[in-house]
């Protein structure tokens, strides 16, 4: 015999109740805890959070913050607030909202399994109710955006057609004739939750009284996870979030390109398309830079030993293919080492050395060393390397200049 009767069994849209406190017990890391002669309060499980609330005695108010399962102890209802006493009578008040959101959500979830198997005979595997979304893990192969979205379908016209759903309690003999949509785990009598017409199965959790009641099922998205699909969607009140959040972001972007909603995406395309054909003609320019960039830097070049001339450089702003683009310009001279660096205004230090193919220092190791100092990390071939690390322009002009005086040292 259970401790507590469970009232949402019978009715999952009961708000209220009257119940007498049986014990009243301190749970380890939660603090107190109350169980009750009968109870309106669903606790976790099957996927679903705990029912949240308060619990009226004569001499104040708990605060319900959560309701755990303790199988045949009953169902515990952490408190907080004023600290009731055994055989105490109480008047049990549960959050509709937040029962109304996870009964839209979990009478959705069976739609939408019985859907998958309809449709594709993909089994559900696993179903979660999080803060704002859900998530069913289907073992549906072959996921594609057009497959789920006929599930979709499938599920919504069932939503629309307001069909009744019913509770009944039945033996392991008579389950064992039902169309069950998953085999039970549990053994002895089971609670039969049916949609008409539609999905018969043993669940112990909160449903809504007709399909009409979930309003809408969206999927979010999808993605392969643990050989599955596992597909995130969102069913009535939440559903109207999502749609508000999204629309108010699509709204936000297309006001940032002065165009409707709808065409942001041709918007967005269209930038992408100029930044890269501006990034096209700004290699040219630098190209054509470079060329009488290198004859300068070639002509204030260090002198070193053996008749090297030694090229160290730290610029602003930067990227590797800039400095790439420079460094191979510099070392079609003869005896020529081009070490150059750039920052950024955060401190990002990019770093490039090259050599003509007369001369035979190693660029690779020099780049390692130089990374070493800047916390970061690099490497390449003997003739040419690239790195990178934390450096401010000062700090990296030092490392080049210190690197240079090897040449340069007699
Ligand atoms: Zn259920």
């Amino acid at each position: 015999m259970n401790a507590t009767k469970r009232l949402y069994y019978d009715d999952s849209h009961l708000t209220n109740f009257q119940a007498r406190v049986l014990a009243v017990t301190e749970i380890k890391d939660k603090g107190f805890a109350v169980t009750l002669d009968e109870t309106a309060f669903y606790p976790m499980g099957g996927g679903q959070p705990s029912d949240t609330g308060t619990l009226e005695c004569a001499s104040g108010t708990a605060r319900v913050v959560e309701c755990v399962d303790a199988g045949e102890a009953g169902v515990q209802h952490v408190v907080e607030g004023e600290l009731l006493q055994a055989g105490e009578e109480v008047t049990g008040r549960i959050d509709w909202s937040r029962r109304f959101e996870h009964i839209q959500q979990h009478t959705a979830q069976h739609i939408l399994s019985q859907a998958f198997i309809k449709l594709y005979e993909a089994e559900t595997h696993g179903f979660r109710i999080m803060k704002r979304w859900s998530e069913i893990d289907v073992r549906l192969d072959n996921p594609s955006d057009e497959r789920i979205r006929e599930a979709i379908e499938m599920a919504n016209k069932i939503v629309w057609e307001n069909r009744p759903i019913r509770v009944r309690h039945v033996s392991a003999e008579e389950a064992a004739h039902l169309p069950l949509r998953k085999t039970p785990t549990r053994e002895g009598e089971l609670r039969i939750v049916e949609i008409e017409g539609y999905d018969t199965n043993a669940c112990g959790g909160t449903h809504a009284r007709a399909t009409g009641e979930i309003g809408m099922i969206l999927v979010r998205s999808w993605e392969r996870a643990k050989g599955m699909t596992r597909i995130e969607f969102v069913a009535g009140g939440r559903a109207l979030k999502d749609y508000e959040a999204a629309n108010e972001t699509a709204r936000r972007v297309a006001a940032l390109f002065s165009v409707g909603r709808d065409e942001v995406e041709q918007a967005s395309l269209r930038l992408i398309e100029e930044g890269k054909e501006l990034a096209r003609r700004l290699r040219a320019l630098e190209s054509t830079f470079a060329d009488s960039e290198a004859e300068t830097l070639t002509g204030q070049a260090m002198l070193g030993r053996d008749g090297l001339r030694i090229v160290a450089r730290t610029f602003d702003y930067r990227d590797h293919e800039g400095l790439k683009q420079l460094a191979h310009k510099l070392i079609q001279r003869p005896r020529t080492i081009a070490l150059l660096g750039s920052t950024d205004g955060d401190d990002a230090a990019r770093l490039v050395f090259a050599r003509s193919p007369d001369v035979s220092e190693d660029m690779n190791l020099l780049m390692r060393e130089a990374c070493q100092s800047l916390d970061g990390r690099g490497g390449g071939r003997p003739d040419m390397a690239q790195g990178g690390g934390q450096a401010d322009s000062t700090t990296l002009t030092h490392i080049l200049e210190r690197i240079a005086g090897r040449f340069t040292a007699n």
